[in-house]
């Protein structure tokens, strides 16, 4: 998952927030999507999939072939049920691929049980405890370890799991994992086959970037460290951070 706390400090950010605030557009928060972008170096803070325009993933799909686009959406879903009044508030945007939007989020919004209501506009969001990362305001440091290892059908997988001791962070953390099948990506069966299996190769790619480096600095072999980095801009991933932060578990 890649920390976007940086968003909204970023230059460009006033400058799209300026459009959004002018526009009358009915889905003007799209505006958001290329600051969203850079920011997360062209990639899905969720998954972690590309989202550049050259090397935009693709799975089959109903219609033959879907490619998996860069969104913007709504971390608390628009819904006339859910939270239609942060329709257009910009803090509730966030970049997502097309899967773990539309695929896997979708309009779920789970809140922790000691959460007392679910909130109606901005003033009382603090009182909720969602159960859905916000990779622009947790610290995801905080919440997961990396894990190298086989799926039960044998094939190498990175995924997540959950970090912390704190009763509502470790239930978010394993919601969010699961909701987004980036942990036990064959336990957790999705009704649509052809996501599942693109989840769990994109989580079998991640293993196949990453497990070199960690084998380099294992073996302490700086040379072969930095080749690896570049071969894979591995820096580019936030799983490059818990990994210079020996945030992992190798089960390999
Ligand atoms: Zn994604």
């Amino acid at each position: 998952m890649i920390d976007m706390s940086q968003l909204y400090n970023h230059l460009d950010y006033s400058a799209a927030l300026g459009n959004f605030n002018h526009s009358i557009h009915e889905r003007r928060w799209l505006g958001f999507r290329d600051i969203h972008l850079k920011v997360a170096k062209y990639k899905c803070p969720i998954c972690e999939c590309s989202l550049k325009q050259n090397e935009l993933l693709t799975r089959s799909s109903k219609d033959g072939v879907t490619q998996i686009k860069a969104t913007i959406d709504h971390y608390r879903p628009k819904d006339d049920s859910l939270y239609p009044r942060l329709v257009y508030e910009h803090t509730n945007y966030l970049l997502m691929c097309s899967d773990c939007n539309n695929a896997y989020k979708g309009n779920l919004f789970p809140l922790h049980s000691s959460t007392p209501q679910r909130a109606v506009s901005l003033i009382d969001i603090d009182a909720e405890k969602p159960l859905i990362v916000n990779p622009i305001t947790d610290n995801l440091l905080a919440l997961f370890t990396l894990v190298f290892r086989y799926t039960r059908s044998g094939k190498k997988v990175l995924e997540l799991i959950a970090r912390s001791d704190d009763a509502y962070l470790k239930e978010k953390a394993e919601e969010t994992i699961k909701v987004f099948s980036l942990g036990d990506c064959e336990i957790n069966v999705h009704q649509n086959r052809n996501v599942q299996i693109c989840r769990i190769n994109l989580l079998n790619d991640h293993f196949k970037k990453f497990y070199g480096f960690i084998e380099a600095r294992k073996n302490k072999d700086n040379g072969k460290a930095i080749a690896e980095i570049r071969k894979y801009r591995l820096r580019d991933y936030g799983f490059y951070e818990f990994i210079i932060k020996e945030q992992y578990q190798n089960l390999i």
